[in-house]
């Protein structure tokens, strides 16, 4: 990809260890931001303040990005054709673009087999009893809304999608959160109730459209563990990943229909006026890096924080060289 200069001057000062880069919005929180926050505030330090990621993005985090957009696609429009053909428009989008973990064409022939053989799986899982049932009303979109709880801070993120059910006991709107992870015994139903995302999109939903969904479809899906054997074709591999999620839906599918009720979002709310004045505190003094400290126990956790080789090896060009700016458009 071709950089602009503010990318190249800003990339020029990364190597160089100079720090936080010109603010262009409103501070802002988001449900993830808020987990960073909690979690380990010098990784939300590393995001939101000197706003650097790894150029080489983890291959976990493409994958799932990935996932997202072939379910849009697929909810959006119902054609399952059209959900196929964006899994190789984005993996070439994203080599083309130079930010991709696919660095050989073999490595992009295999996760476009292991996405396809997914969503051939959800579809039979999935599929059409979906679309008899769920309206979409709304896509993949991003929110944003202003002075959160009264403070300076907006709050954001990315709504995976919005639907409609017109009769029976679920009737109304839900709020569905797509998610890929390796092992779903890490989500439990009383986690998803209380999760920041779950009560942080539907409290923005609520905001944005008026009406109160009624709960969360927590959709998640297991990647496989499969790999592409010796003398095995893309397409046999395709085809075996395929048959394995039909044959084994319990084992990949973990999908629940949860409804949340005015007082969780109620209590939310009142937990975030802290949290929110806490993050707002810390963003009025970006170059206090002691207030922005680390938390040491979580840095091996979900493959690996982006962020180990500045905490455990030092700023200094060698590691700052494995990172690049994020750039905000105005
Ligand atoms: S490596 Fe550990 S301490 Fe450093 S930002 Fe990541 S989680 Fe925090």
């Amino acid at each position: 990809m071709k950089k602009s200069k503010k990318s190249k001057r800003l990339t020029k000062k990364l190597a160089k260890g100079k720090g936080v880069q010109k603010r262009t919005r409103p501070p802002s929180m988001s449900p993830s931001t808020i987990d960073t926050f909690l979690s380990c505030r010098r990784k939300a330090w590393y995001h939101k303040i000197r706003r650097i990621t790894l150029k080489t993005p983890k291959l976990a985090l493409e994958l799932g990005s990935l996932w997202h957009k072939i379910l849009d696609s697929w909810y959006t429009w119902g054609k399952k054709e059209a959900a196929l053909k964006v899994i190789r428009i984005e993996i070439r989008k994203n080599i083309r673009e130079g930010f991709s973990a696919f660095s050989s064409p073999t490595s992009a022939s295999i996760a476009t087999a292991t996405l396809k053989g997914m969503f051939l799986g959800y579809l039979e899982r999935y599929g059409k009893k979906d679309l008899k049932i769920w309206k979409w009303r709304k896509g993949e979109h991003e929110f944003t809304i202003d002075k959160f709880l009264g403070t300076s801070l907006t709050f954001q993120g990315i709504i995976d999608g919005v639907i409609e059910i017109k009769k029976g006991k679920t009737k109304g709107l839900w709020v569905i959160e797509h998610k890929t992870t390796k092992d779903l015994s890490y989500t439990t139903v009383d986690s998803i109730k209380v999760s920041n995302q779950t009560l942080g999109y539907i409290y923005a939903v609520q905001k944005l459209l008026g009406v109160k969904p009624k709960g969360i479809i927590w959709n998640a899906i297991r990647k496989p563990s499969k790999r592409l054997k010796k003398n095995q074709t893309i397409n046999e591999y395709c085809t075996e990943l395929e048959e394995d999620y039909i044959a084994r839906p319990d084992f990949y599918f973990f999908r629940q229909q949860l409804f949340i009720n005015k007082s969780a979002i109620a209590t939310w709310l009142e937990e975030k006026e802290q949290v929110a004045l806490d993050m707002g505190f810390c963003y009025d003094n970006p170059e206090e890096k002691k207030i922005w400290y680390k938390n040491t126990d979580i840095c091996g956790m979900y493959g690996g924080c982006e962020f180990a080789p500045l905490c455990f090896r030092g700023e200094k060009r060698s590691t700052l060289l494995l990172y690049h700016p994020i750039i905000y458009r105005k």
